[in-house]
């Protein structure tokens, strides 16, 4: 039987990659579900080509002007994920969450209900909603799989180990375009160059967050939460290359790390075909050379200040939210050059001390929608100031 598989975020960089697999083996899997934001074109293509009858289309405007358009072609348009849930009468095999941005949250929280398995590239929705998601993961027994690929790595070197053995895991980044520029050099680089990366090809949004060293901030908060580990555990490295994802330091005095290509389709395929192991990649030969000269070095603060935020606790409190939301906000505003590339820098930096964010810092979310106030609040905070 073909395996049923939702994929939120369709549109996107992640979304693309997916479905490049899996139009490789339409006899095993069907897609049950796609979304987008706003690109109708593209998710209309998509349904067509993937026989798919249900889609989403997040914008409001977007969803009322193209009903029509779907209708033609009997594909039924809902204006949410949830909406979209209420007619599926069978948990999917796989879900996919390739959504962006903290509005990947609450579609994760809605579909472990109605999926077996869920694959979360979503960093934002794990950074600020982990509490929430282990509890209804557990409560409806959906498997976790997580997609970034230094977590994919971690979660696939950790098979057949215990925990409590780690001693210490590496993640690695590249250093993103800038890694041999000092910061006072590019504080007005424009956004192209900023996009500009070295090694992976990925949505704007992330692509800022790996030049500014965000996205690995995101990454360390992100494996102490999935795997459960103190925050003296987690360490980054750069390792401009980016062949290693990630290096695990066992107290038994072994150490195994994880290579594969720069490609998301290696994490996106191996979970596809996780139950069956079946899935084979068309380079996987072992190409010794690339694992001579591998270089690995301490990032440098003054390149990448954000790295102070690494001395904050996060505790499941609102700072997680605070701070992917005011990061959300402030790279929008670059991409729309409102703000300079160190003014994300700057004011991330001070806008966190501000007694008006500190003061939530000891206070814990109850539940999305105290999440989704703080996020609408930090929003309001921005706009304000820029
Ligand atoms: P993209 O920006 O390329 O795609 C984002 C997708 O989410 C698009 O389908 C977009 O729709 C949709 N979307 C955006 N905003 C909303 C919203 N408010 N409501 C509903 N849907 C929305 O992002 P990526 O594919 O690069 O990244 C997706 C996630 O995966 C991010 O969290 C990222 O951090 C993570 N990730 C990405 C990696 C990569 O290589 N790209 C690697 C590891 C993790 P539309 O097309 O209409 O804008
Ligand atoms: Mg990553």
């Amino acid at each position: 039987m073909k395996k049923d598989i939702f994929l939120l975020g369709s549109t996107g960089s992640i979304g693309i990659t997916a479905l490049n697999i899996l139009k490789k083996d339409k006899k095993n899997f069907k897609i049950g579900l796609l979304t987008t934001n706003s690109n109708v074109s593209k998710i209309y293509k998509q349904a067509i080509l993937f026989n798919v009858k249900e889609i989403v289309i997040h914008n409001q405007n977007k969803y009322f002007k193209n009903l029509n358009k779907f209708k033609n072609k009997k594909i039924k348009v809902f204006s949410s994920i949830q909406e979209a849930l209420k007619f599926k009468k069978k948990k999917s095999h796989l879900t996919i969450n390739a959504i962006s941005g903290i509005a990947g949250l609450e579609p994760s929280l809605n579909i472990i209900k109605h999926t077996s398995n869920l694959a979360i590239a979503n960093k934002e929705s794990i950074i600020c909603g982990w509490k929430f998601l282990k509890k209804e993961l557990i409560k409806h027994k959906t498997q976790f799989i997580p997609l970034d690929s230094e977590h994919f790595s971690i979660w696939s070197l950790l098979k057949n180990e215990n925990k409590i053995n780690i001693k210490k895991i590496y993640l690695t980044a590249s250093g993103g375009p800038f890694l041999n520029f000092e910061l006072d050099k590019i504080k007005k680089i424009k956004p192209k160059y900023a996009l500009n990366h070295p090694n992976w090809k990925m949505g704007k949004k992330i692509s800022i967050d790996s030049a500014t060293m965000m996205n690995k901030i995101f990454e360390v908060i992100e494996a102490i939460k999935i795997f459960n580990l103190n925050s003296d555990q987690v360490e980054i490295l750069i390792h401009p290359k980016s062949y290693i994802h990630a290096i695990i330091n066992f107290n038994n005095g072994l150490t195994k790390l994880l290579a594969h290509d720069t490609t998301m389709e290696v994490p996106l395929a191996n979970a596809l075909y996780f139950s069956q192991n079946k899935y084979k990649y068309n380079n996987s030969n072992f190409d010794y050379q690339k694992l001579n000269g591998q270089n690995f070095i301490k990032p440098d603060l003054k390149k990448f200040p954000l790295l102070k935020i690494l001395d904050y606790k996060f505790d499941n409190t609102y700072l997680e939210i605070i701070l992917v939301s005011l990061n959300d906000a402030l790279v929008k505003k670059y991409l729309e050059n409102k703000i300079t590339y160190i003014t994300i820098h700057n004011s991330m930096l001070e806008m966190l001390k501000k007694k008006y964010f500190k003061k939530y810092y000891s206070l814990r979310p109850k539940n999305l929608n105290d999440v989704k106030i703080m996020v609408k609040k930090v929003n309001q905070y921005v706009d304000q100031h820029f």
